[in-house]
């Protein structure tokens, strides 16, 4: 992409009505406008980390096998009736009315919708286990929409909800779920960690948050240290063997979000392991047994079990969420740092003197070789200053800049500049191409 076709509306002032970091920087990186209080434009620099994010996440809901459908973002309240959560859900539902004057609802969640499908298709044993997902819009009457994307009113959500025959089976799924989680947030680079939770208004009896550390963070934990230093089980998990020594390993230690944070267990690990700090939930897993498919009859018949009500778990992954909590976990004075599994373009190319020949020419033989290579520069060939170009380009946080100008090419030489520590490397066109390819295939995990 050319820097002067893409349209990256950045701010120079901070706006004051940004009160943390990742806000901050997503508005003056120009990537969302908001529209109305907790509903935002994804601008095309932050659509294309929405993007990535979400492919990531939909990649670890296949590899764990579930599978993908989309349901509409409007809802009719029959449905929740039907469960008994239309009058519970209270004022966060948005409420709509139709031109026949049928009660609609902007969909919160899905876990109504989802039963409901289930229950029209399936009535055999035969048809479970089934772990189905989409990745739809939601919208929550949030009392205070704040922090920008954070807490919005409207939100990008991945959502999976799963179906057994029996409890024992239910905790199979969870713990598939729980182990994707694991995988899904260190392949963006975070370190997200389970926490046993409260189960609100989802209900049930079993449920852990991911939580990413942040000072910024609206939850208050409490956790074992150790719990902080294990890492993600990788890619090559056996999602059809056993996943409950994974889980085990981490929910043998003491880890609690606030409201069911328990200070007599708390003071049993040792004093140099306690951790209690501030983070953000970046997605919660539930089961909660037969609480919808009861009501709403979502029934299978087995041969020796009769007619049963399945085992069902939901399992969210706030998508538009966590492009904010990356940015709170990785910024520095200048601006952004994206990992490279989701920033907005693989490298920045920065042409230092547009119009003189030889640097045009150098400029774009890089920027096509990173093309055909597969990667997604971001080719800066504006006529803005020296100055300008490269705070906009540690701004918007690229992972690499490759730095073009005609001292340099006099000298046969480019400057490659790594965003996160700054260090900076003069190498021939053709090594910084190769040295970018190289970088760009180091996998997170
Ligand atoms: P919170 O406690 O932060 O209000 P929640 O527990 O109500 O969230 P869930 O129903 O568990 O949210 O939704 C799944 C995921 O969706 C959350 O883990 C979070 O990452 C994301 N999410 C929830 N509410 C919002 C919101 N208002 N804005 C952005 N993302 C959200
Ligand atoms: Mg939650």
């Amino acid at each position: 992409m050319r820097l002067s076709r893409f349209f990256l509306p950045t701010l120079k002032e901070t706006p004051a009505d940004a009160k943390i970091v990742s806000h901050q920087l997503m508005l003056r990186a120009g990537m969302v406008r908001q529209e109305s209080a907790g509903i935002y434009s994804w601008l095309p620099l932050g659509f294309r980390v929405l993007k990535k994010v979400e492919q990531i996440v939909r990649e670890e809901q296949d590899r764990a096998g579930a599978v993908e459908m989309l349901m509409p973002t409007i809802q009719p309240a029959e449905l929740w009736r039907e469960s008994g959560r239309y009058d519970a859900y209270g004022d966060e539902m948005l409420r709509i009315r139709d031109r026949h004057d049928r009660e609609m609802l902007y969909g919160p969640t899905n876990e109504e919708m989802l039963t409901s499908i289930f229950a029209n298709f399936c009535r055999s044993y035969k048809e479970v286990p089934k772990l189905l997902y989409h990745i739809q819009w939601k919208f929550r009457d949030e009392t205070r929409p704040r922090f920008g994307v954070m807490r919005g009113r409207e939100f990008l959500m991945k959502d999976a909800y799963s179906f057994d025959l029996t409890k024992e089976d239910a905790i199979k799924s969870y713990n598939r779920m729980f182990v994707a989680y694991l995988n899904t947030f260190a392949r963006m680079g975070l370190k997200a960690f389970p926490m046993k939770a409260e189960t609100g208004p989802i209900g049930g009896d079993l449920s852990h948050e991911f939580i990413i550390l942040a000072e910024n963070g609206e939850s208050e934990v409490f956790c074992h240290r150790d719990l902080l230093d294990l890492p993600a089980p990788g890619l090559d998990v056996d999602f059809d063997g056993d996943l409950q020594e994974i889980v085990n390993e981490r929910t043998a230690l003491y880890a609690a979000t606030e409201d069911v944070h328990d200070e007599a267990a708390f003071a049993a690990v040792p004093d140099d392991k306690k951790v209690s700090a501030r983070g953000i939930e970046v997605g919660q897993v539930f089961y909660f047994g037969t609480k919808y498919s009861e009501p709403m009859k979502a029934r299978v018949t087995h041969p020796d079990m009769g007619e049963v009500p399945v085992h069902m778990g939901s399992y969210g992954i706030g998508v538009s969420r966590i492009v904010g909590g990356l940015i709170e976990a990785f910024n520095d004075d200048a601006g952004i740092i994206w990992p490279r599994s989701v920033a907005p373009f693989d490298v920045g190319i920065l042409n230092m003197r547009p119009g003189d020949e030889p640097t045009d020419q150098a400029c774009e033989t890089i920027y096509q070789q990173l093309k055909k290579a597969g990667l997604d520069p971001l080719y800066d060939d504006t006529k803005d200053r020296a100055g300008a170009k490269f705070s906009k380009m540690d701004l918007i946080g690229l992972p690499d800049q490759i730095i073009v100008g005609p001292r340099g090419l006099k000298e046969g030489t480019v400057e490659v500049k790594d965003r996160a520590s700054g260090e900076r490397q003069d190498l021939s066109p053709q090594d910084a191409v190769a040295e970018i390819i190289k970088r760009h295939q180091q996998e997170i995990i």
